[in-house]
C-alpha cells in the first residue's frame, strides 16, 4: 500500500512558534471574534495582513514548496470548486487561525503553519508528517464546496464544521490513502488541544464528534476505492447527514481502534493499489 507508518514527507524546518503560548487576546476596542474558521473580516485590529494570493512566503523554501504543492494536489482534488489559498499575516501567534471565505479564498495563517508543524507533525530533527497541515487545508476546501454547493439544510454552525472534518477525512483516504491509525494520532491532537480555536463544541463539535466526522469521511473514501462506487458532491453530503446521529452521539477512545460502543475505530483496508487513474475518477463532481 502507498502509505505506511514509516513514510512521511520530510520536510526540514526551524523551530518557530512558541508551543505554549496562550490563546488569550490582548483587549482592544477594534478586535472581533471571528468565530472560528468561517468567521474572518477585514478591517480590524486582530484581522492581520493576507498575501499575494498562491505565493508563500515562509523562511524556508522547503515550506513554500510543501505548501504550494499541497495546494496544487487538492485544487486537483477538489474538483470543479476553485477556491484561492493565501498566508494570512496573523498579528501574533495569539490569533493563530485558517479561514474559509464565501469568495473562494482560503486564509492560511503564518503562524498556524508553523504551530501545526512543529506541535504536530515532528516526527525527528528532521522527519516532519504533512498530515496535520493536510488536514487543515481540507477542512478549509470542505467549507468552498459547502459555498460552492450552497447547502443550507443545517441545524447549527457545528454541522457545517463536523461536515468540513468529514470532507477532510474523505480526502485523507482517497487521495493520499492513509491509514486511521495515522489521521486519528493528529487529528486527535488537534482536535484536542483547544488551538486551531477550534475546541468550543459551539463552534466545531467535540473532539469526539471530530473524529466520528473525520472516520466518517475517510470511510466513505475507502468504500468508494474498494467497491468502485463513484460520489458527487451532493451524494457525500448526503452520507454525512446520514451518519450524523453516530456522528453526534458516539464517544471515542483514543487508545482504541475498535469503532462500537466499546469506543475507537476500526482501521480501514484499501483492498487495491490506487492508481492516479483511479483517484482522478473517482474524486467527487457537481
Ligand atoms: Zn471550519
Amino acid at each position: 500500500m502507498k502509505k505506511s507508518s514509516t513514510t512521511y514527507w520530510l520536510l526540514f524546518l526551524i523551530t518557530f512558534a512558541c508551543l505554549n503560548c496562550s490563546k488569550e487576546h490582548p483587549a482592544s476596542d477594534n478586535e472581533k471574534d471571528f468565530n472560528g474558521c468561517l468567521g474572518y473580516a477585514a478591517g480590524y485590529k486582530n484581522s492581520g495582513t493576507v498575501g499575494s494570493p498562491g505565493t508563500f512566503t515562509f523562511k524556508e523554501a522547503q515550506n513554500n514548496k510543501f505548501l504550494a504543492q499541497e495546494v496544487s494536489i487538492q485544487r486537483n482534488f477538489w474538483n470543479q470548486v476553485p477556491a484561492t489559498v493565501s498566508l494570512l499575516f496573523e498579528p501574533s501567534d495569539a490569533y493563530r487561525n485558517a479561514y474559509a471565505l464565501a469568495n473562494g479564498n482560503i486564509y492560511f495563517g503564518y503562524y498556524l503553519f508553523y504551530y501545526m508543524v512543529n506541535r504536530f507533525s515532528v516526527i525527528s530533527p528532521n522527519e516532519v508528517s504533512p498530515l496535520p497541515v493536510d488536514g487543515v487545508l481540507a477542512h478549509e476546501w470542505g467549507h468552498e464546496v459547502q459555498f460552492r454547493l450552497g447547502w443550507a439544510n443545517y441545524a447549527n454552525n457545528t454541522e457545517r464544521e463536523l461536515e468540513a472534518d468529514f470532507f477532510s477525512g474523505y480526502y485523507m483516504g482517497l487521495e493520499k490513502q492513509w491509514y486511521w491509525k495515522q489521521i486519528q494520532t493528529y487529528y486527535t491532537a488537534i482536535y484536542s488541544s483547544g488551538d486551531y480555536a477550534f475546541s468550543s463544541p459551539n463552534h466545531h463539535g467535540t473532539p469526539g464528534q471530530r473524529l466520528n466526522a473525520a472516520y466518517t469521511g475517510l470511510t466513505t473514501a475507502v468504500y468508494e476505492i474498494n467497491n468502485n462506487v463513484h460520489y458527487s458532491y451532493n451524494q457525500l453530503h448526503d452520507i454525512f447527514r446520514k451518519n450524523l446521529e453516530y456522528i453526534y452521539k458516539h464517544t471515542y477512545n483514543t487508545t482504541s481502534l475498535a469503532r462500537d460502543d466499546n469506543g475507537g475505530f476500526k482501521e480501514v483496508r484499501y483492498s487495491r493499489p490506487v492508481t492516479r487513474e483511479l483517484i482522478d475518477r473517482l474524486k467527487p463532481t457537481l
